[in-house]
């Protein structure tokens, strides 16, 4: 009885996932669903792709977390728009979360927009939202275990980024054991290697991003 019951809920949630998609796909807004553990950089490599890319891309962000405005305010003074989730405890974001918020952004002109998820290493990778793909970004800090306990949000993601590289020296981290373990669970994982704090590894993220803009709106 149980799993009929869950099953019907992500089934529900794939239906609405499926309508933002095709909203999106009319207006040609690229969308990143960006998940990570709390406290990996979220908001920090949001704030510093949006200054990478604001002059030629136009942003839009979701922000969501279980409660306060603290990091929607971080993505306002940037000068994107930018709108804040209260899920007020539930511990992912889902497609009608999403739903809800799209009418409070400016979506003709957004071309790429972020969701940045609850800060939370499980159930936001089982729940679509309508997004092009799912990002997840992993703090080297919290080691290279990982891929092994958490391998959905690895399954389910297009690309790594691997955040706080400027800490490598100061860790044990075997960073090669990371990747192949990620690749291993997902060999198309598209992995970038970065530091917010030092900017180090950006552009190449940018550049995909860019890239992927581009391509939807050919
Ligand atoms: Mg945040
Ligand atoms: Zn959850």
């Amino acid at each position: 009885m149980k799993v009929k019951v869950i099953s019907r809920i992500l089934e529900a949630n794939d239906r609405i996932a499926e309508d933002n998609r095709r909203l999106f796909n009319e207006k040609g807004i690229y969308v990143i669903n960006l998940m990570s553990g709390p406290g990996a950089g979220k908001t920090s490599l949001l704030v510093k792709t949006i200054e990478a890319l604001k002059d030629s891309v136009s942003i839009g962000v979701i922000e969501g977390d279980i409660t306060g405005t603290e990091d929607a305010e971080r993505i306002h003074s940037t000068g994107v728009p930018v709108v804040q989730i209260n899920t007020g405890g539930a511990c992912h974001l889902d497609a009608n979360m999403i739903e809800e918020v799209l009418p409070e952004l400016p979506l003709d002109s957004i071309q790429l927009l972020f969701i940045e998820n609850v800060g939370n290493l499980v159930c936001p990778a089982e729940f679509n939202v309508g997004e092009d793909i799912k990002v997840m970004l992993l703090s080297v800090t919290e080691g290279e275990d990982k891929p092994l306990k958490y391998p959905l949000m690895f399954q389910e993601s297009a690309a790594l980024v691997l955040n706080k590289v400027d800490l490598l020296p100061y860790l044990d981290l075997d960073m090669e054991r990371l990747k192949e373990r990620a690749m291993s669970l997902n060999p198309k994982l598209k992995v970038f290697e970065l530091s917010c704090k030092t900017g180090s590894g950006l552009d190449a993220w940018t550049d995909y991003l860019f890239r992927m803009v581009a391509e939807k709106n050919r």
